[in-house]
């Protein structure tokens, strides 16, 4: 899929070592500034998902403006997986590895009606830490997940790799080495 989208990969920022020194931070603010290439980037994830979708589960921060997006022109509704501490009701939490120590992912415990078919939706796949706590969120709350979609995928650092080894089909726009 990867030359298709070149074009959009063009309106991806690098930012050399940020937030610290030796990252290559893809930013992707610029692709969502540019009108015709948000609306590419939303209509060429909404193509890529080919079962029907009860619900698009969507990663905190970023992951919920494209994943928004992609809820409306699917006709799906949207579940915000959030930071802990962020969410009213009762939720369930999931750990994950960050380079030091930990951090939390949460949604509330009744979001998902048993047996509804979930796609999971963020910005970037680099370890897939974050990725793979959200798809056990989504399994422990009855969801059915059909797959998961990213606009970037850092496939050296294993992350998509690792999805598909747990049977979740894993399908990115663009990959940066
Ligand atoms: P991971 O859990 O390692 O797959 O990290 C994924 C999350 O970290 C995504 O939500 C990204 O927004 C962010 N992220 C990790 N590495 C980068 C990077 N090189 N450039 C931009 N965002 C990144």
């Amino acid at each position: 899929m990867t030359s298709a989208n070149d074009d959009l990969k063009a309106l991806v920022r690098t930012i050399p070592d940020f937030p610290k020194p030796g990252i290559q931070f893809r930013d992707l603010t610029t692709l969502l500034l540019d009108a015709g290439g948000f609306r590419a980037t939303i209509e060429r994830l909404v193509d890529s998902v080919e079962t029907k979708v009860d619900l698009v589960a969507a990663i905190d921060a970023r992951g919920f403006a494209i994943g928004g997006a992609m809820a409306e022109k699917m006709g799906a509704g949207l579940l915000l997986i959030r930071k802990d501490g962020k969410l009213p009701g009762a939720t369930i939490a999931e750990d994950y590895a960050l380079e030091y120590g930990t951090d939390r992912l949460a949604m509330h415990v009744d979001a998902i009606a048993a047996g509804s078919n979930v796609v999971l939706v963020d910005d970037l796949i680099a370890t897939g830490g974050t990725a793979r706590a959200a798809a056990r969120l989504v399994a422990r709350a009855g969801g059915h997940l059909v797959g998961a979609r990213f606009i970037i995928d850092l496939p050296d650092l294993g992350g998509s790799a690792a999805l598909r080894r747990v049977g979740v089909e894993a399908i990115s726009l663009m990959e940066f080495p």
